[in-house]
């Protein structure tokens, strides 16, 4: 267990953030949270969509929101506001683009 009995403390949270949050584009912050063994620790999160999430690249979130804008990509049926509506389908974009780049890269590796 890392120093001041958290699993994670917001030094070393902080360190592994990288890009954004997939919804929103926004910046990531360390939320001091418990884990499923009731253990203190922080996670990265988007405050503003009031998710936890390890983020993604700035290009992959852009792109995932052009596509859900656009209408080419929507997972997601309109039942909510707006902005949750796009955010969430972004998110599920961002996923899906990831996965794909993933895929992309094991065949990369086998060929
Ligand atoms: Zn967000």
């Amino acid at each position: 267990m890392s120093v001041a009995g958290y699993q994670v403390t917001r030094e070393e949270c902080e360190s592994r953030i990288s890009g954004v949050c997939p919804g929103c584009g926004g910046p990531l912050v360390a939320i001091e949270t418990v884990d499923n063994a009731r253990n203190p620790t922080h996670w990265s999160g988007c405050l503003h969509c009031c998710v936890f999430t390890d983020g993604c690249p700035p290009e992959t979130q852009r792109l995932a929101r052009t596509l859900v804008e656009e209408g080419t990509l929507v997972p997601y049926s309109r039942d909510s506001a707006e902005a949750l509506w796009i955010e969430s389908n972004t998110r599920r974009v961002t996923q899906i683009l990831r996965r794909i780049k993933a895929l992309q890269d094991l065949a990369g590796e086998a060929s």
